[in-house]
């Protein structure tokens, strides 16, 4: 299957009243194959590792209207480049890391728009902020003048109804933010992958991360 091939099948899907955006996952996807799905008109790119993700902006920076999400664990002391290299953040689930991006962020002429991940899943092991500190975590983040919280992402659990259960309560946790009406650019509800996504468009996702069924399958991943 060719990229474009595969892309016209999850377009269908993603035609819908409120326009969810795919946001191609290129991690351990070379350049090449980013400039090819950039041709076919995709612009959000969402990274994993901070080092590979720099090598191939660098490669691609001619794409001017290119728009890089960093998904993957944040380490504190890549804080300051994640700030300066990327348009969205979709991983921040402590304080402390977003205040380090808000930092880092002071000298950029916009505000780094971030999503606070969720641990709706009991087996996500990579991070997330628990579901009962959310909204404390939401009011931290409201107050740092160069960032913007647009949303809510989350992974959920491999098994289709437990992926049920978690993308009910990301829906859910992520209306209350909405009514909580502390949160004006609240927008972005980014869930479902792969393996999920039809399920997660159906529970609201306004923001779904297709890596393998858009790329083909990744050489095993480092963890
Ligand atoms: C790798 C990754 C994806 C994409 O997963 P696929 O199964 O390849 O579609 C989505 N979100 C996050 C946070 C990831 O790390």
């Amino acid at each position: 299957m060719s990229l474009a091939e595969n892309l016209a099948k999850i377009k269908c899907a993603l035609q819908q009243p409120n326009r969810p955006i795919l946001l191609a996952v290129s991690k351990r996807v070379p350049a090449s194959a980013i400039r090819e799905a950039y041709a076919l008109e995709l612009r959000h790119f969402g990274e994993n590792y901070l080092q590979e993700a720099l090598e191939k902006q660098d490669e691609l920076r001619d794409l001017e209207d290119i728009c890089w999400h960093f998904i993957g664990r944040i380490q504190r002391n890549k804080t300051h480049e994640i700030a300066r290299h990327f348009t969205w953040v979709e991983s921040v689930d402590r304080l402390l890391i977003a205040q380090r991006l808000n930092s880092a962020r002071q000298e950029a002429s916009t505000p780094l728009n971030v999503l606070i991940e969720v641990a709706v899943s009991s087996e996500d092991s990579k991070g997330g902020c628990p579901p009962a500190q959310l909204a404390t975590l939401a009011e931290g983040i409201q107050k740092l003048p160069f960032l913007r919280l647009r949303g809510l992402m989350a992974l959920v659990h491999p098994d289709p109804d437990q992926a049920n259960a978690n993308f009910q309560q990301m829906h859910s946790l992520f209306n209350t933010l909405l009514q909580s009406g502390n949160h004006p650019d609240l927008d972005t509800l980014s869930m479902g992958t792969s393996s999920d996504f039809l399920q997660a468009l159906e529970h609201g996702a306004t923001e779904i991360r297709l890596g393998t069924l858009l790329f083909g399958s990744r050489h095993r991943e480092a963890t």
